[in-house]
C-alpha cells in the first residue's frame, strides 16, 4: 500500500508566546517536504502558517494553500504560495483541505485551529472519513483537546471510542515518524 502523499496542516494564524510552535511549525515544514509529502494548508501568510509553509518551499516541497476568497485580505495570503485555491465560503475550505489530505496534523494554534481540528474529529466520527489524525504535542499544546474528549467520555456523551479517533504525537519528529509508517487504503 501507498504511503502518506499529502497531510493538511491546522495551525495558528498567530505565533504564540512560546517559541517552541513556531520552531515546531517551521521543523514540521521542512521534515514533511523532505519526505516528500504535500501540505495542504489554509494558505495564510502570517504565524504558524507561514512558518511551515515557508519552510516546506524553502525546503523544495509542494504546498497547496486553500483560502476562501474573503478571508485572503484578512490572513494575508502567502506571496510565495503559487498553488493558491480559492474557496466560496468556509465550509467549502475546510471540505477541499479534507478531500486532498491522506492525513491531518494540529500544530498549537488559536480557535480556527481548535474548529477545524474538531470538525475533521466529527467527521471522522460519523464515518465521512478513515484518515489518520494526529495532534502534534507542542509544550503540552495538545493536552487541552484530549482532555475535552476525555472529559467527553467521563461524562457519557461519547464512548470510549472517541479516544481512538486521533492520536497524540510527542513534538514533531514523532509525528514524522507516525506518518512515514502509515499507509493509504
Ligand atoms: P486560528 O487558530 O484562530 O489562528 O485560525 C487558524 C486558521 O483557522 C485560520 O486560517 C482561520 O481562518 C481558520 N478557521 C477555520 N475555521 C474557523 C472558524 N470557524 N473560525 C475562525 N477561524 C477559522
Amino acid at each position: 500500500m501507498p504511503g502518506i502523499r499529502a497531510v493538511t496542516v491546522f495551525c495558528g494564524s498567530r505565533e504564540g508566546n512560546d517559541p517552541a510552535f513556531r520552531a515546531a511549525a517551521t521543523a514540521l515544514g521542512r521534515g514533511l517536504a523532505e519526505a516528500g509529502i504535500r501540505v495542504i494548508y489554509g494558505g495564510g501568510g502570517i504565524g504558524l502558517m507561514r512558518a511551515l509553509a515557508d519552510a516546506a518551499l524553502g525546503a523544495g516541497g509542494r504546498v497547496t494553500g486553500v483560502m476562501p476568497a474573503f478571508l485572503r485580505r484578512r490572513e494575508v495570503a502567502h506571496p510565495m504560495v503559487a498553488d493558491l485555491i480559492t474557496t466560496d465560503s468556509m465550509q467549502a475550505r475546510k471540505r477541499l483541505m479534507s478531500e486532498l489530505a491522506d492525513a491531518f496534523v494540529a500544530l498549537p494554534g488559536g480557535l480556527g485551529t481548535l474548529d477545524e481540528t474538531v470538525e475533521i474529529l466529527t467527521w471522522r466520527q460519523l464515518g465521512l472519513h478513515q484518515k489518520p489524525i494526529l495532534l502534534c504535542d507542542v509544550a503540552g499544546s495538545a493536552a487541552p483537546l484530549a482532555a475535552a474528549v476525555d472529559a467527553a467520555i467521563a461524562q457519557g456523551f461519547a464512548g470510549t471510542e472517541a479516544r481512538e479517533l486521533f492520536e497524540v504525537t510527542a513534538g514533531v519528529e514523532a509525528t514524522l515518524a507516525r506518518l512515514r509508517s502509515l499507509s493509504v487504503d
